[in-house]
């Protein structure tokens, strides 16, 4: 029996296994990282291609029919198993991943692989299709969000392939997509925090204007505050806490997975999130009383052509530069 907590769908097409193994582009030289192995179905295709394979499975069912298998067969010796939660244990040394996995822990496990040391060559992934399609969005698109934005910063991110319903037993309710995820190296020297604090807030709503996020009290009172923390700092000769230009860390990304799952889900349940107003009777527009500040912040959106700009439709690079204006002006949002 399938247990449906652990999310096990066990994929039943062999063609479908194929062209997953295929797609991956795995040389014979390559240790291949598996996540969620089951019954081996895939396992077994990519010990055919590999030069090793470790499986990752947390259900010691799955464990030992899993070894079972393989038994006795020239795989054995090139199969190692762990037995565990993915997200618990420290993953060894790879150079591509290739998983099927439960999709309560997509966004978890994507940002866990992102932060992974040394670097690998790719993952390929089956998510929920919608989750997917998050990942890939590109500006313009209406499943662009937070966690495109987010994981395109660390990585290039394409889709593979659609896997309808029908090739899992027990069919999940939802379709699925394979995504190859490609880290970036090397990363964008940015400090991960300034880029999280200005996609946050350019994201409250992404198809507002940055103009009208940006006069929001709030978001004037939380930079305006940095801000003369920093004067602050600098005045006292203290510039250690001055944030610029910080390569971004696996710490970092570790901070970032925790804060993905919210909004991955969050952003999941709003199917139309385009026009979510829920935030608007919160955020008034009001002129707050350092009105000079305000202008300060309006001038680095005018500079550079921001002021009508929707979140919806910017790129890395635009985000990239939109930060590089305001750390300029002495405007940071750490
Ligand atoms: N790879 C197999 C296939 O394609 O047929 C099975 C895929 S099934 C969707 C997900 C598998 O991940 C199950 O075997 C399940 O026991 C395992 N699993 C669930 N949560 C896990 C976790 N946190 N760490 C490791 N494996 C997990």
């Amino acid at each position: 029996p399938f247990e449906k907590s652990m999310g096990q769908h066990i994929l039943k097409n062999p063609s479908m296994v194929d062209s997953i193994v295929q797609k991956s582009g795995i040389k014979p030289t390559d240790v291949v990282l598996e996540i969620g192995p089951g019954t081996g179905n895939l396992t077994k295709k990519l010990l055919e291609c590999a030069k090793s394979v470790v499986a990752v499975e947390v259900d010691p069912r799955m464990v030992l029919e899993l070894n079972r298998r393989f038994q006795g067969t020239p795989y054995a010796s090139r199969l190692k198993v762990i037995e565990g939660d993915v997200l618990k244990c420290d993953l060894p040394y790879f150079d591509i991943c290739v998983a099927n996995i439960p999709y309560k822990i997509s966004s978890l496990l994507t940002f866990k692989l992102l932060s992974h040391r040394p670097v690998f060559r790719c993952a390929v992934i089956m998510y929920q299709q919608e989750f997917a399609m998050r990942l890939v969005a590109n500006p313009g698109d209406s499943l662009y969000c937070r966690l495109s934005v987010n994981t395109q910063l660390l990585a290039r991110v394409s889709h593979l392939l659609k896997v309808s319903r029908n090739n899992f037993r027990p069919p999940p309710k939802v379709d699925s997509s394979v995504v190859r995820i490609e880290p970036r190296q090397p990363l964008p020297r940015v400090s991960f925090k300034e880029w999280d604090g200005l996609v946050r807030i350019c994201f409250i709503k992404k198809n507002k204007t940055l103009g009208a996020l940006f006069k929001q009290k709030g978001v004037l009172t939380l930079l305006e505050k940095n801000y003369k923390t920093l004067q602050l700092l600098r005045l006292s000769g203290n510039p250690e806490g001055i944030a610029e230009g910080n390569e971004i860390t696996s710490e970092d990304i570790n901070v970032l997975a925790n804060l993905m799952d919210d909004i991955s889900m969050a952003d999941g349940e709003r199917e139309n999130g385009d026009e979510d107003e829920e935030m608007d009777t919160e955020l008034s527009s009001n002129m707050s009383e350092g009105s000079s500040f305000k202008d300060k912040v309006m001038s680095v959106l005018q500079e550079g052509d921001f002021l009508d700009k929707r979140a919806s439709k910017l790129s890395q690079v635009d985000f990239l530069y939109l930060l590089s204006l305001f750390n300029k002006a002495g405007i940071h949002f750490s």
